[in-house]
C-alpha cells in the first residue's frame, strides 16, 4: 500500500483544471476583466511614510500594475514592537485556533483565486499554469503547517517518568520572525515561511521581494480578513534596505530566509552582530542542478523532462536544470530531440494561454543572462539560442533560450537564473566522476537522474549531496508533503518547507517536570 500522509484525511489542493473549456473560458474572462486593475502595497504600520512608486509588469514596463510605499528603518523598528507585543497572546491561543485562521486563510486564496493568479501573471511574469501551480504551492502550505499547528503545538508530549515524576514537553513560537522571500514564487514562498512561524506561535514580519509587493500585499491582507491579528502578521515592503533594518534589530527571534546564498552569508553575518538573543536562521539558497541521462534512458521521457526542468518558468526556480551531462554514445540522438522540442517552445506575453516561456524579472537579470550567453559565445562554445518574437512589447525583460555546451559543471562561474541550459557529455565509465563534479560545486538542491539501470540509482543516492534526487522525473515542482523541498552546503539549511520537520524549527521546546 501507499504510505499514507502523516496527517491523516489532509489532501493538497485540487488547483484549477485548465484542460476544462468550461473552468478555463471563465477564469480567463476573469482575468481579461482584471488587466488594468490597480493594486496597492504598503507597511502594516507605518512611523515615517514614504512615496508611492509605480510597480510595473515585467512583460510590458508601460502596464503600471499598482504602487508601493516602502518600510523606512523607522517603520520595521515599530512593526518589531507591536510584533514583539502582540507575540505571547498569540503564541498562548494554541495550535488549534492558529490552525483555524490559517486554514480560513486558505479557504480565502483559493476563493480570490482570479485576482492571485492575475497579480501572479502582471506583476511576477508568470504564465497562467505556473501562476496555478503557485496558488496551489500557497493554499497547501497554508494547510500543511496549519496541519503541524494542530498535531504539534495543540497539547503537550508527555514524557516517561522514571522516578515517579511526571514530564511533558511543549512547543512555542521564539518571539518574532522575519521571512523574507524571492519574487520566483511571490506567492507560495511568500507565505510559506510566515505560515509556518505563526503555526509554530511566532508573530511575523514579512518582507516580499522589491519586485514583487503587491501579490504580497494582498496575501496579508487574505490573511487579516481570515482573522490573523494585524500585529501578529505584518507587511513591510521594501529592498535590501528594508531587510537590512530588519533583520539588524536585536529583538527579532529569527530569519526566514529565501533567496542568494550571498544575501544568506550576509543575514547571517547580521544576525551573528546582535547584542542578544541567539537568532535562528532558516535560509533556501540557489542551486547548481545537474540532470544526469545515461544510455538506458527513454528519449521521450528526457525531452519532457529537460524542457520542463530548464525552461518552464523561464527557468526562474532554484530547483531548475541548470546542466544536462548525457552519456556520450546517446548525446547526440538526445541533444536532437531536445533541440527539436526546444525549437517549438513559444516565447510570449503570459497573458496569452499558448505562452511557454515568459519574461524574466527584470531588466537586471536580463542583462546578467544575456551577459552570460555573450561571454560563453565569445569564450568559443557552441550556442543555440532561439531568437525573441518581434511582438513582444519593446521594454519587457524577456531572454532568448538559449542551449549552450560545456565540459563539465565546474566550467560555470555562477548559478545562471533563466532559461539557460549547459550541456555536457560523460563517458560511459564517467558516472562516479561526474557526481564528484557536481558535488564539489557546493551546492546541494535538486538533481535528476534518468536510467533505468538500479546500479546507476543507488550509485547516484549513494553519493550525491542533493536534498532532492528525482529519478526519471523532472527536477522542478517538488510537491508539500510528498517531496518536502530544500538543500544542503551553498543551497541552504534546512529544514524542507512542506516536510515533517519545517514548523518545529520555528519553535522552542520547553520542558517541565514536577514531582509529587
Ligand atoms: N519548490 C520549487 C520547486 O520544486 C522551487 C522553489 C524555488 O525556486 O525557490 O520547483
Amino acid at each position: 500500500p501507499l504510505p499514507a500522509d502523516i496527517f491523516p484525511g489532509r489532501r493538497n489542493s485540487a488547483g484549477v483544471d485548465l484542460a476544462d473549456p468550461l473552468v478555463r473560458e471563465a477564469l480567463l474572462a476573469d482575468l481579461a476583466g482584471m488587466r488594468e486593475r490597480q493594486w496597492a502595497a504598503a507597511p502594516t504600520v507605518i512611523a515615517e511614510g514614504g512615496e508611492p512608486c509605480p510597480v510595473t509588469s515585467p512583460q510590458d514596463r508601460s502596464d503600471i500594475v499598482g504602487d508601493v510605499i516602502d518600510a523606512t528603518p523607522a517603520d520595521c523598528a515599530l512593526m518589531v514592537g507591536r510584533g514583539r507585543a502582540a507575540q505571547a497572546a498569540w503564541d498562548q491561543s494554541g495550535g488549534a485556533a492558529r490552525a483555524r485562521l490559517l486554514d480560513r486563510a486558505a479557504d480565502l486564496f483559493e476563493a480570490h483565486r482570479s485576482e492571485i493568479l492575475s497579480l501572479c501573471q502582471r506583476e511576477a511574469g508568470k504564465t497562467l499554469s505556473d501562476a496555478v501551480l503557485e496558488l496551489r504551492e500557497a493554499v497547501d502550505f497554508l494547510r500543511y503547517y496549519a496541519a503541524e499547528a494542530r498535531s504539534q503545538f495543540a497539547a503537550p508530549t508527555l514524557l516517561p517518568g522514571p522516578t515517579g515524576e511526571q514530564n511533558w514537553l511543549r512547543l512555542h513560537g521564539r518571539g518574532v520572525f522575519v521571512t523574507i522571500s524571492p519574487w520566483n514564487f511571490p506567492l507560495a514562498i511568500f507565505i510559506g515561511p510566515a505560515a509556518a512561524a505563526l503555526a509554530a506561535g511566532n508573530s511575523v514580519i514579512a518582507k516580499p521581494a522589491e519586485q514583487t509587493p503587491l501579490i504580497a500585499a494582498l496575501a496579508v491582507r487574505l490573511c487579516h480578513e481570515a482573522g490573523l491579528p494585524n500585529d501578529v502578521l505584518q507587511l513591510a515592503p521594501g529592498d535590501g534596505r528594508t531587510g537590512a533594518a530588519l533583520t539588524s534589530d536585536a529583538r527579532i527571534a529569527g530569519v526566514a530566509f529565501t533567496g542568494s546564498t550571498e544575501t544568506a552569508l550576509a543575514i547571517n553575518r547580521s544576525l551573528a552582530a546582535h547584542n542578544g538573543p541567539i537568532a535562528t536562521l532558516i535560509a533556501e539558497t540557489g542551486g547548481q542542478n545537474a540532470l544526469i541521462v545515461d544510455s538506458s534512458a527513454l528519449p521521450e521521457q528526457v525531452t519532457r523532462d529537460v524542457v520542463a526542468g530548464a525552461f518552464q518558468s523561464a527557468g526562474q526556480r532554484c530547483s531548475a536544470l541548470r546542466v544536462l551531462y548525457l552519456q556520450d554514445d546517446v548525446a547526440d540522438a538526445m541533444l536532437a530531440m531536445i533541440r527539436g522540442a526546444f525549437d517549438a517552445l513559444v516565447i510570449g506575453d503570459p497573458a496569452e494561454l499558448a505562452s511557454d516561456v515568459g519574461p524574466v524579472i527584470d531588466a537586471e537579470a536580463q542583462t546578467a543572462l544575456n551577459d552570460h550567453v555573450a561571454a560563453m559565445r565569445a569564450a568559443g562554445r557552441r550556442v543555440w539560442q532561439r531568437d525573441l518574437p518581434a511582438s513582444l512589447a519593446a521594454d519587457a525583460s524577456f531572454v532568448a533560450p538559449a542551449i549552450i555546451e560545456i565540459q563539465s559543471i565546474t566550467d560555470l562561474a555562477q548559478e545562471n537564473f533563466g532559461p539557460v541550459l549547459h550541456v555536457a557529455r560523460f563517458p560511459a565509465e564517467g558516472l562516479a566522476q561526474v557526481i564528484e563534479d557536481i558535488n564539489s560545486v557546493g551546492y546541494g538542491l535538486t538533481l535528476g537522474l534518468h536510467s533505468r539501470i538500479d546500479a546507476h540509482h543507488r550509485l547516484v543516492e549513494g553519493r550525491a549531496r542533493v536534498g532532492n534526487l528525482y529519478i526519471n522525473r523532472n527536477q522542478i515542482g517538488a510537491v508539500v508533503g510528498s517531496q518536502p523541498f530544500g538543500g544542503e552546503g551553498l543551497s541552504g539549511t534546512g529544514p524542507k518547507a512542506g516536510g515533517p520537520h519545517y514548523v518545529a524549527r520555528f519553535a522552542t521546546e520547553r520542558v517541565t517536570c514536577v514531582d509529587t
